[in-house]
């Protein structure tokens, strides 16, 4: 299962020691990099997003 991370303090002791692929930003594009690379079964994906999801 793909994890969303928001960047904050909170999220950091929680932050995963490694993943296949880290997506940064939670606009449109990570989003559907995201989703994508979840619907063709890839589960190591980390996406971290500063704020909330499509802020940007
Ligand atoms: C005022 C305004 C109005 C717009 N109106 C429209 C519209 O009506 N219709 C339309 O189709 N398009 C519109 N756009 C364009 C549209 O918003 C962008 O094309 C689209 O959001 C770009 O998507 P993105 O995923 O590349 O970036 P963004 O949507 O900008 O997402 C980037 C994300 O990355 C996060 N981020 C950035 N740096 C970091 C970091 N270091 N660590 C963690 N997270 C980070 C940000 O918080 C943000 O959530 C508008 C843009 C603006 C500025």
């Amino acid at each position: 299962m793909p994890t969303i991370i928001k960047d904050d303090t909170a999220g950091a002791k929680t932050f995963p020691s490694h993943a296949k692929v880290v997506i940064i930003g939670g606009g449109v594009v990570g989003c559907s990099i995201l989703f994508h690379l979840a619907k063709f079964g890839w589960k190591d994906v980390v996406l971290v997003e500063r704020d909330e999801l499509t802020t940007g």
